[in-house]
């Protein structure tokens, strides 16, 4: 008799840290399972992810920014470049845990006739010389777009693209070849209104973070009403 085939233990092991990692974005509320969620895009799914909620708790940020650190705890890293300011903070824990005390900045990205770009603050430039290592961190991967254009920015300076740290990471996403390194990777379907399962099963769809977006009002601090 031979015994059932095992898996291998490395596997194992980043499978439960990965359902650790997915139980502390679920806690700061940001990652929703189970649902029936209207996207932007018009399409269906069944999980969703909000971005802005994600680094909301400091302790598990300088938690997760700390794992994304030790994995890159091998390599020199003069320097950590934050996809946008959305990420600074994931950012900062990640290199303030780093041993080698990169500093950090961050892109910004934009619109130029209509195709996407990013760019780095101008005083940000003499900070990236040619030989720099850079680690680039992110929060959400989607598309990775946002990543690739960077990476060429990097390269362009001359600088030295180490790896890719990220909370969340669509498993399919290859970013220029460079080492991703995700907490979480998760490739959830999404389907077209007309062949979603969901709407099948009468499921009452939720179109909340649609809503949102739409609706959204700029946040303003009210000077207090004279009594
Ligand atoms: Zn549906």
């Amino acid at each position: 008799m031979t015994a059932p085939p095992r898996k291998d233990p490395a596997a194992v092991e980043a499978e439960v840290r990965e359902k650790i990692h997915l139980e502390i974005l679920k806690r700061t509320g940001a990652y929703h399972a189970n649902d029936h969620v209207l996207l932007p895009s018009g399409q269906h799914t069944s999980e969703y992810i909000e971005k802005t909620l994600v680094t909301t708790e400091p302790s598990f940020t300088e938690g997760l920014g700390a794992v994304i650190a030790k994995h890159f705890a091998q390599w020199p890293v003069d320097v950590v470049l934050s996809t946008g300011p959305g990420a600074l903070i994931l950012s900062h824990c990640v290199a303030r845990a780093h041993p080698s005390r990169p500093i950090v900045v961050y892109g910004t990205k934009g619109l130029t006739g209509g195709k996407r770009r990013v760019s780095l603050p101008a005083e940000f430039h003499r900070l990236l010389r040619p030989g720099t290592k850079v680690l680039l961190v992110e929060d959400l991967v989607s598309t990775g777009s946002t990543l690739s254009l960077l990476i060429d920015l990097v390269e362009q300076l001359g600088a030295h693209v180490v790896g890719v740290g990220c909370l969340w990471r669509r498993t399919s996403v290859d970013v220029g070849g460079k080492p991703v390194f995700s907490l979480v990777s998760r490739d959830f379907p999404t389907y077209d209104p007309e062949d979603c399962p969901l709407c099948r099963k009468s499921v009452p769809l939720n179109e909340e973070f649609v809503r949102r977006r739409h609706h959204r009002r700029p946040s303003s601090i009210q000077e207090p009403k004279e009594p």
